[in-house]
C-alpha cells in the first residue's frame, strides 16, 4: 500500500471523506487522493516521492508557481516579527492602494479570508445599498458556499452530482434566482417578473467552474446594461479571473464595469485571503463607516498580506509574466486540438488568458447545459492516464487547467507527449 493511500485510510476515519476540501477526494476520478509532502516551481511530490507537475496550482492561486523565493523571502521576513495582532498595519494599506491602482472601479476594498467570505460579503452590500433581497446568479457558476450561493452552483457541488446543497433553508434559495449563463433573455426575464426586487447580479465573468466558458460576445455588456435600466448592482467574481486574464481583471480584459468585485485564490498568493471592492460610495456603506455589518479576526492577517502583496507586486511589475502564461496557455490548447483532430476523438478545448478546459463533448461548449453533456467516465480514463505519467491536472470534468509562471519548456513538451498519449488510447 502506497503511502498516500495510508494516509486516506488514516483520514477517512477522522475526516469526512478523508478530505477538507470535496473535490481533493477523486471520487469522481475513481481512484485514492493524492497526499502532498512539498512543492517547488511547477512541480508537486506526494507522500510517496511520485513527482507531477502541477497544472491545479493549489486551483489557481499559485500563479508564479509553488515556492518562489521572493514570496518565500517576503512571508519569512514577516514571520518573525508576529503572526497576527488584530490591529491594522502598513502592509493592509499597501495592498489597499496597489489593488485601487490597478483594478478599474476599484477605490476601496476590504480584506477577508476566502472567496466565499467575499462573495457572502459582497452578496450583504448589494443589499444593503440598494434596500433590495433577491439577487441572480447563474446555473453552473460556483461562488464559494455560502447558503444563497449553492444552488445549481458549480465546481465540487457540481462534479459530486449534487448543485443545489442540502441543509439551505427554502426561504433562502427562494432569494436566489437562477438564470442561463451566456443568455441575456433568461436574464431580462428575471428582471421582469421582479421588478424593483433584484439586488444584483453576480457572475463569473469567465465561468470556469463548470470548466472554462468564455463569455459570449455582448453578455457581459447586456448584463452591465440590464443592471443599470434595473437599478441594480453588477458583481463579478474574479476569485479566479482577477490578476490572471489581465492584471486588472475581467473588467480590463473585456472593458466592462462591475459595481462591485470579488476577489480570492491569487490575491493571497497561496495564503487564505479573499477581498470585496468597488466605489467609495458603495463601499463606505460597511462597517464601521456604514450600516452594513462585516468583521474578521484575521482578515488583513500580516502574513497572508505579505504573501499577497508580494506577488500582486511582481505581476505589477513584470507584465511579462501574464503575457507569457497567456501565450503559453494558446499554444498548448492548440496542441490539445491537433492531438483530439489527430485521434478522432469527441473532445473540445476551451482556453481564456492562462485557463483552459478539455471537455468530452460533441458539441462545442458555450453553456452549463452543453458542459454537463460531457462524457465524465472518459475523463477519468484521461485524468487517470494524465496522473499515471506524471501530469496532475484537476480531477473533475469540470474545473480548469491554471498555466503558471513557472511552467517551463520542458513541463509543456512533456504535457502535450502524455496528453497524446492518454487521448490515443482513449480511442
Ligand atoms: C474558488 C472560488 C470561490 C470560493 O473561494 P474559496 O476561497 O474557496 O472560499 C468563489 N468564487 C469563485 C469564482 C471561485 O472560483
Amino acid at each position: 500500500m502506497s503511502l498516500s493511500d495510508e494516509l486516506f485510510g488514516r483520514g477517512k476515519k477522522v475526516m469526512p471523506g478523508g478530505v477538507n476540501s470535496p473535490v481533493r477526494a477523486f471520487g469522481s476520478v475513481e481512484r485514492n487522493p493524492l497526499f502532498i509532502e512539498k512543492a517547488s516551481g511547477s512541480k508537486i511530490y506526494d507522500a510517496d516521492g511520485n513527482e507531477y507537475i502541477d497544472f491545479v496550482n493549489s486551483w489557481g492561486p499559485l500563479i508564479l508557481g509553488h515556492c518562489n523565493q521572493d514570496i518565500v523571502e517576503s512571508v519569512k521576513h514577516t514571520i518573525i516579527n508576529g503572526f497576527s495582532f488584530g490591529l491594522s498595519t502598513e502592509r493592509e494599506v499597501l495592498i489597499a492602494e496597489l489593488i485601487c491602482e490597478i483594478v478599474p472601479n476599484v477605490e476601496m476594498i476590504r480584506m477577508v479570508n476566502s472567496g466565499t467570505e467575499a462573495v457572502m460579503s459582497a452578496l450583504r452590500l448589494a443589499r444593503g445599498f440598494t434596500g433590495r433581497d433577491k439577487v441572480i446568479k447563474f446555473e453552473g457558476c460556483y461562488h464559494g458556499h455560502c447558503d444563497s450561493m449553492l444552488v445549481k452552483a458549480g465546481s465540487g457541488a457540481l462534479t459530486s452530482g449534487e448543485p443545489d446543497s442540502a441543509g439551505i433553508i427554502k426561504a433562502t434559495a427562494k432569494y436566489t434566482l437562477i438564470a442561463e449563463y451566456n443568455n441575456l433573455e433568461s436574464v431580462e426575464k428575471l428582471f421582469k417578473e421582479n421588478k424593483d426586487e433584484i439586488a444584483c447580479v453576480i457572475v463569473e465573468p469567465v465561468a470556469a467552474n463548470m470548466g472554462v466558458i468564455p463569455p459570449k460576445e455582448g453578455f457581459l455588456e447586456g448584463l452591465r446594461k440590464l443592471c443599470d435600466e434595473n437599478k441594480a448592482l453588477l458583481i463579478f467574481d474574479e476569485v479566479i479571473t482577477g490578476f490572471r486574464i489581465a492584471l486588472g481583471g475581467a473588467q480590463e480584459y473585456f472593458g466592462v464595469s462591475a459595481d462591485i468585485v470579488t476577489f480570492g485564490k491569487i490575491i493571497g498568493g497561496g495564503m487564505p485571503v479573499g477581498a470585496y471592492g468597488g466605489k467609495r460610495e458603495i463601499m463606505e456603506r460597511i462597517s464601521p463607516v456604514g450600516n452594513v455589518y462585516q468583521a474578521g479576526t484575521l482578515s488583513g492577517n500580516p502574513i497572508a498580506m505579505a504573501a499577497g502583496y508580494k506577488q500582486l507586486t511582481m505581476l505589477r511589475d513584470n507584465k511579462d509574466i501574464l503575457s507569457t502564461i497567456n501565450m503559453n496557455a494558446e499554444y498548448i490548447a492548440n496542441e490539445m486540438r491537433c492531438i483530439i483532430e489527430k485521434y478522432n476523438v469527441s473532445a473540445q478545448v476551451n482556453q481564456v488568458g492562462s485557463l483552459i478546459s478539455v471537455f468530452f463533448a460533441e458539441e462545442e461548449v458555450d453553456s452549463y447545459k452543453t458542459a454537463v453533456k460531457s462524457d465524465k467516465k472518459v475523463f477519468s480514463r484521461f485524468f487517470n492516464s494524465m496522473l499515471d505519467n506524471g501530469i496532475y491536472i484537476a480531477p473533475s470534468q469540470f474545473e480548469a487547467m491554471f498555466i503558471s509562471f513557472a511552467h517551463e519548456g520542458g513541463d509543456f513538451k512533456k504535457f502535450i507527449e502524455v496528453f497524446e498519449k492518454s487521448i490515443s488510447e482513449l480511442r
